[in-house]
């Protein structure tokens, strides 16, 4: 993935007035990194822009205004100058920290997962409302002690979908069959596959009718009420197993993150 270094080639809205040197956006702090003595650059998802790497001047000094209010997967309000490299962050209200999420060690690895995620599937400059509320919305469920393994896999299915990903959970990727209760299979290019195709489709899991209702519920946005229920953990980790290996596929990168959260989990 192509790393950009300059914002100044974008056309933000069609109603956006190229004289204008500041603007305004509603963003989750992804990431930061370091760049020179002083400064980084902050990789932010925008609900206006999408993702967007912004330069924040001096905010690696200790006398830094701006530095305490970049902390990674905080919802910030910023005030950006356009310049001809990498805008730079004038002003930046801190909207939501998210404290309880931080305090939870299983949570706030799991919000690197899904920044990470969100990082790694979004080109710079696309915005997508889509993606910022669920990222947002996820992130606050996070923050009131709800159970991590089954918002990791509601985002997943949510953030598939929002990026054209979303995996068939109904018919049959081969032969377009309804699928019946039975030894159905996962297909990491289409989705599910029945009984009769799973030998001939291409990298198939097994899965578990439960496993497949869990990923349906969730798909019909039943999140909601899921949260209120207590589910096997077998089924969500098979859930979690089936979704980690197509994600994987469509990244082509293994996350570190997500290994944290496992161990975390079985501890
Ligand atoms: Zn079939």
């Amino acid at each position: 993935m192509t790393t950009h270094t300059t914002n100044d080639d974008v056309e933000d809205s069609p109603r956006a007035d190229h004289r204008t040197r500041l603007y305004n956006a509603r963003g989750i702090i992804l990431r930061r990194r370091d760049l020179g003595e002083a400064d980084r650059i902050v990789t932010v998802y925008t609900n206006e822009f999408g993702k967007r790497s912004l330069a924040a001047r001096g905010s690696r000094k200790t006398t830094s205004r701006i530095a305490g209010q970049l902390e990674p997967f905080s919802l910030v309000q910023l005030f950006v100058a356009r310049t001809r490299g990498l805008h730079i962050i004038s002003q930046v209200q801190a909207v939501e920290v998210f404290q309880r999420m931080r305090a939870n060690e299983v949570a706030i690895t799991v919000a690197g997962m899904f920044a990470e995620l969100v990082d790694w599937m979004t080109p710079e400059d696309q915005p997508n409302s889509g993606v910022f509320d669920l990222l947002q919305a996820s992130l606050t469920l996070l923050d009131s002690d709800r159970d991590p393994g089954l918002i990791t896999i509601a985002f997943e299915i949510g953030l598939l979908r929002h990026l054209g990903y979303r995996p068939e959970l109904y018919r049959c990727g081969v032969c377009g069959n309804e699928l019946q209760p039975g030894e159905n299979g996962f297909s990491l290019e289409t989705g599910v596959v029945c009984l009769n195709c799973r030998s001939n489709a291409p990298s198939v899991l097994p899965i578990t009718l439960d496993a497949l209702k869990l990923l349906r519920a969730i798909d019909r946005g039943q999140l909601s009420a899921l949260l209120d229920l207590k589910i096997n953990p077998t089924v969500l980790t098979e859930a979690d197993s089936i979704l980690t290996v197509y994600i994987q596929r469509i990244t082509g990168k293994e996350s570190r993150a997500r290994q944290v959260f496992r161990d975390l989990r079985l501890q």
